[in-house]
């Protein structure tokens, strides 16, 4: 569940298991570095085009192998979740839009990068182009009664968020 440190990433004198406001935490006793594990940033996005179909995809990548999701990634250092969404979008499929409005907020449990905080959008779909990398297998626009199966709650909680306000 994420990295556990036993020394210090930057002295690395070797931590200790302490309470930091009230959390069990592991520190640095030389030069005060908290190990805080926070939930990474990850951005999910509902694009919909002018018809009002979503675009899902079918990921060639673990976690979810061969099952389908919403497209998203992870976020990275010095961008808005904004521009991550549509970033991941285009890498991803080729599709590009505009960000409509957030979903939620949502926190999520992986096998892979322990609690995960995501950051659902919805995105007004411009060039439905689809260019797909090597992370999906497929990517398709279905109307809202024809989406498969997608075993990930939080992207069934944003395509029902998503559709509530067309
Ligand atoms: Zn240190």
């Amino acid at each position: 569940m994420g990295n556990t440190f036993k020394f210090c990433p930057l002295c690395k004198y070797s931590l200790r298991r302490n309470k930091v406001d009230g959390r069990e935490r592991s520190i640095c006793r030389k030069c005060g570095w908290i190990d805080y594990k926070n939930p990474l940033p990850v951005v999910v996005c509902a694009a919909i085009n002018d018809r009002g179909k979503i675009l899902i995809t079918k990921r060639n990548l673990e976690p979810g192998y061969n099952k389908w999701a919403l497209p998203g990634g992870f976020v990275e250092t010095k961008e808005t979740p904004e521009k991550a969404c549509l970033r991941e979008l285009k890498e991803e499929t080729g599709v590009k839009g505009q960000i409509n409005r957030l979903t939620g907020v949502y926190v999520q449990k992986t096998k892979e990068y322990g609690s995960i905080l995501i950051i659902g959008y919805v995105v007004r779909a411009s060039d439905e182009s689809i260019f797909l990398n090597g992370e999906l297998k497929e990517a398709i626009f279905v109307n809202r009664e024809d989406i498969p199966h997608i075993p990930f709650l939080t992207h069934r909680k944003i395509i029902e968020e998503a559709y509530k306000k067309m």
